[in-house]
């Protein structure tokens, strides 16, 4: 470590409160999908503090439209939009970094499963609690503050560092592509997901659909003359938990082979019927499909359709209803790469400087932004984040220590990635 590195590592020590102070009036802000509009504001407000003044950059449809990455969704982008700040570089000779990290979380809901209000900040026993804590304000906070230190610290950089903070990761991510879009990218990508302080180096594909069914309505008296919508579900849910067994039975890429169950189908949503003594007309299940890196999202579309066919062919009803399947949100491939390509060996270097041992690898059976810069930019990216526990579930928390171990291995990565400028 070089007494430059240990004054910025002493800096980002100093900033400790304000950064988990950061983190925590970002929690405060209850930013699911559509209600994004103060999380960013408190975002743009800490960065123009910080000195690092963010461009809005909107998600446009019509702009994206042709894109291959780009995923359709039924809701609008009106008024909504990602933040950008790009810090110019103060000389040359450094390699460009790009931090990216989301602030939209999921839905609390059900509420009363937590023992306190998930958008009130708690911090008890070295843990901060509330939704989005963890995924990925903590995060978001950290690769900000990183950034400051090595400003406050004294230097400057000798390549350009961009800072994004970005909407619809939890859905699609549309966000994160628009930026990239927009012209953004780096030489090294780094997005401080709450997976720990690891060497990311594979993502599934993931995609979402609906499936829609119709059914006969009547009344309870005769219900053979009827057709209950929810219950045709049940043969259509089976059919694709069939597939998902199939899928992970198949040849598999060597990332992925020491893991259980990589591949997961979810069930996220049901909607069907209005009254108990109804026969159900409409019903209708939103899922999550889980698919190897190296898979085309097309063929996964295909199998999908397929598995519903086949379970509808077996159902005089269905067979003559067929279901309707539709896709939209996520259509993210999978892709791994090496932990020893440039910028993941230099973090790792900094993991070792801090911790005093290798990064582990983690191989993900989700997905994250990575794949707008992976697929469709020049960036090698890779996660690597804070603790978190319960994310997407009751009292999510994020380790405070896990906070700011991040927000040190940034700035030392910034540091010997970007190289410091007097
Ligand atoms: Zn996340």
């Amino acid at each position: 470590m070089t007494t430059a590195e240990q004054r910025i590592l002493a800096t980002v020590d100093a900033l400790a409160d304000e950064i988990i102070d950061f983190s925590a009036r970002l929690v405060s802000e209850p930013s699911t999908l559509g209600n994004e509009a103060s999380a960013l504001r408190v975002m743009e407000d800490e960065l123009v503090r910080l000195g690092l003044p963010p461009e809005r950059v909107p998600i446009d449809p019509a702009v994206l439209a042709e894109h291959p990455g780009f995923a359709p969704v039924p809701w609008s982008y009106q008024g909504r939009y990602n933040l950008v700040a790009a810090r110019p570089a103060d000389g040359q000779g450094g390699r460009s970094a790009l931090f990216n990290g989301h602030l939209d979380v999921v839905s609390p809901a059900p509420v009363d499963f937590w023992e306190t209000d998930p958008f009130t900040p708690v911090i008890r026993d070295g843990w901060l609690y509330g939704r989005g804590a963890g995924d990925m304000k903590g995060g978001v906070a950290a690769m900000s503050y990183a950034l400051h230190a090595v400003e406050r610290a004294g230097f400057g950089l000798r390549a350009p560092v961009t800072l994004e903070a970005v909407i619809e990761e939890e859905c699609c991510g549309n966000g994160a592509l628009a930026c990239r879009e927009a012209g953004y990218d780096a030489d090294a990508v780094l997005i401080p997901e709450p997976f720990g302080p690891t060497l990311y180096t594979a993502q599934v594909g993931v995609l979402w659909f609906k499936v829609r069914m119709r059914g006969v309505s009547c009344h309870v008296q005769a219900t053979a003359a009827g057709a209950n919508a929810i219950e045709k579900s049940y043969p259509i849910i089976a059919s694709l938990r069939r597939l998902e067994e199939a899928m992970n039975a198949e040849e598999r890429p060597a990332a992925y082979r020491a893991i259980q169950h990589p591949l997961n189908l979810n069930i996220g949503i049901f909607n069907g019927g209005d009254w108990p003594s109804t026969v159900p007309a409409a019903a209708e299940f939103h899922g999550r499909l889980s698919f190897f890196p190296g898979t085309p999202y097309p063929e996964v579309c295909e199998r999908i359709r397929a598995a519903v066919a086949e379970a509808a062919h077996s159902d005089p009803w269905l067979a003559d209803n067929p279901p309707v399947v539709e896709f939209y949100g996520f259509r993210s491939e999978g892709h791994t790469l090496s932990r020893e390509l440039p910028a993941l060996a230099t973090l790792n270097g900094c993991h070792r400087s801090l911790i005093g041992q290798d990064a582990e690898t983690y191989i993900s059976t989700c997905t994250t932004d990575l794949r707008a810069f992976h697929f469709f930019g020049k960036g090698v990216g890779t996660c690597y984040g804070p603790v978190a526990e319960n994310i997407h579930g009751a009292n999510e928390r994020v380790n405070i220590d896990s906070i700011l171990q991040v927000a040190r291995a940034y700035a030392l990565f910034l540091a010997r990635w970007c190289h410091l400028a007097e």
